[in-house]
């Protein structure tokens, strides 16, 4: 996986041209069955790929934290919800929460997130290819594919199952 991941910002850069075509032509005509394709493309590549061998997008990107995010993680460590905040997280330049350090300071040797269960909103729906209407993202994919080995893979899938 490693090599997989060390590939992927050159990989994703050659493919981009190429992929933005591709979500120019989905934005205009979305099949009417992408709801459906999307949730099937996805299910079958995380039983493929496993994030514990991965965890790129804790180590590289990390989450936006809204404040339900933050009152819920800020009770689970019985803090405050200013005193999490100034110990771990910085306002970016869109005026949102975002953590201050890279790694993820939640992220275990393991890979595993030591805060699972109260984890952001953000990272349960990363790399959001199950999202309903998921032509309205084709931005934010355009980015992921970079970073998420299993973004790429599926939008590499879409480009084969989608003809336009
Ligand atoms: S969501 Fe993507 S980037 Fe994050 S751990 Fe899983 S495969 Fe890796
Ligand atoms: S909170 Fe957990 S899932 Fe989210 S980036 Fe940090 S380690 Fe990863």
């Amino acid at each position: 996986m490693d090599e997989v991941i060390r590939q992927l910002p050159k990989k994703a850069s050659e493919k981009l041209k190429d992929n933005k075509k591709f979500f120019t032509r989905l934005r205009k005509r979305p099949p009417k069955n992408l709801d459906y394709l999307m949730q099937e493309l996805h299910t079958a590549e995380f039983q493929r790929t496993d994030c514990l061998n991965c965890a790129n997008c804790c180590k590289t990107t990390g989450p936006l934290f809204t404040n339900t995010d933050i009152e819920r993680i800020s009770k689970h460590f019985r803090l405050k919800p200013q005193k999490f905040i100034s110990e771990f997280l910085e306002v970016d330049e869109e005026n949102d929460y975002v953590l201050q350090q890279l790694p993820c300071t939640f992220l275990g040797a393991d890979n595993l997130c030591t805060i699972y269960e109260v984890r952001p909103k953000a990272c349960r729906e990363f790399p959001h290819t199950d999202r309903k209407k998921f032509h309205k993202i084709s931005n934010l994919t355009l980015k992921n594919v970079a970073i998420c080995p299993a973004a790429f893979n599926i939008v590499e899938e879409m480009k084969k199952r989608i003809k336009h």
